[in-house]
């Protein structure tokens, strides 16, 4: 659906690049003709990517350890990319999360989430951005957010603040650096399987069958579907697209959202009779 040069001399960076989601969006840019850098803390699992998805673009992948809440080693690292000239994108999709009652939550585990989503997002966004801004030179700025940013949710709470603290800075970096070239947006995405959300966020099968049930297309969502959307929102194509928060959940908050939608599925065509008018029935 992309022209195959779509990306042609974008030098992209993605946090978290090495697996899942990321490393979806690496590949699919590579293809469209990007420089890629990816970053995580695992550098063995960031050399497996690069060895996988090198021979896509032969050369143009490289990976950088590095942890987003360290701030030092964030503008160390953007340095090391500058070098080589600046990006044109950066991907916020680092993240950790898990399922917990919140009441037995420790201060370390929301420090944990909030640094790496929150923190995390703030310490790139803010290396990046200062050194677009100084240059003049144009960014594209995309979060990975999750739809309860805007509901919250029950037991992942700590990643709800955060995933609403990366909106919040989403929508407010769009209107204060739009002006100067800088472009910010988001994507809540709805469930898409990925060993790294699916082992701590729905680690059984009938965990599955129950968050499948609740989803108005009965699936769940593709890493390559992700990747698309994300392709257009970084690429120039999206150029007045500013400050957006793009859901793509297949209508699962709506429907979680919706007074009468859960009750509406649990009727039968007998109990439907009975709302009808009575000349109809
Ligand atoms: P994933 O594979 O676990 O991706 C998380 C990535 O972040 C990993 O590569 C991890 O690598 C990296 N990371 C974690 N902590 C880091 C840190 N401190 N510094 C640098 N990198 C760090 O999970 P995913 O499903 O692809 O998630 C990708 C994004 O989509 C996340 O923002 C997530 O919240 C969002 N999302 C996913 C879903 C879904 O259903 N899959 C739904 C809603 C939102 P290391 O461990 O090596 O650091």
């Amino acid at each position: 659906m992309f022209q195959p040069d779509l990306l042609r001399d974008k030098r992209i960076l993605i946090t978290g690049g090495g697996t899942g989601l990321g490393k979806a969006m690496a590949q699919r840019f590579l293809e469209l003709g990007a420089t890629l850098y990816i970053c995580g803390r695992r550098q063995e699992v960031l050399a497996a990517t690069v060895a996988e998805l090198n021979p896509i673009a032969p050369g143009r992948i490289r990976s950088i350890p590095c942890d987003v809440r360290d701030l030092p080693r964030v503008e160390e690292m953007i340095s090391t990319i500058w070098k080589g000239g600046p990006l044109d994108i950066v991907v916020n999709n680092a993240a950790g999360n898990f399922m917990a009652r919140t009441e037995e939550l420790t201060p370390g585990a929301f420090e944990a989430v909030l640094g790496i989503v929150l923190m995390g997002t703030i310490n790139i966004t803010m290396a990046c951005g200062r050194k677009w801004l100084s240059a003049k030179h144009p960014g594209v700025i995309l979060n990975i957010a999750a739809t309860y940013a805007d509901t919250g949710s029950a037991y992942v709470v700590p990643s709800a603040m955060a995933k609403a603290g990366v909106v919040a800075l989403t929508r407010s970096l769009a209107v204060e650096w739009g002006n100067r070239g800088v472009r910010m947006n988001a994507i809540a995405p709805g469930p898409i399987p990925t060993e790294g959300a699916f082992s701590r966020l729905l680690p059984r099968p009938e965990l599955e069958k129950f968050a499948l049930a609740r989803n108005p297309l009965g699936r769940f969502g593709t890493a390559g579907e992700l990747a698309n959307l994300a392709t257009f929102l970084v690429s120039d194509a999206s150029g007045y697209i500013n400050g957006e928060v793009v859901v793509m959940d297949g209508g699962e908050w709506l429907q979680g959202a919706g007074e009468f939608s859960a009750i509406g599925r649990e009727l039968t065509d007998k109990d439907w009779e009975l709302f009808k008018p009575r000349k109809a029935r």
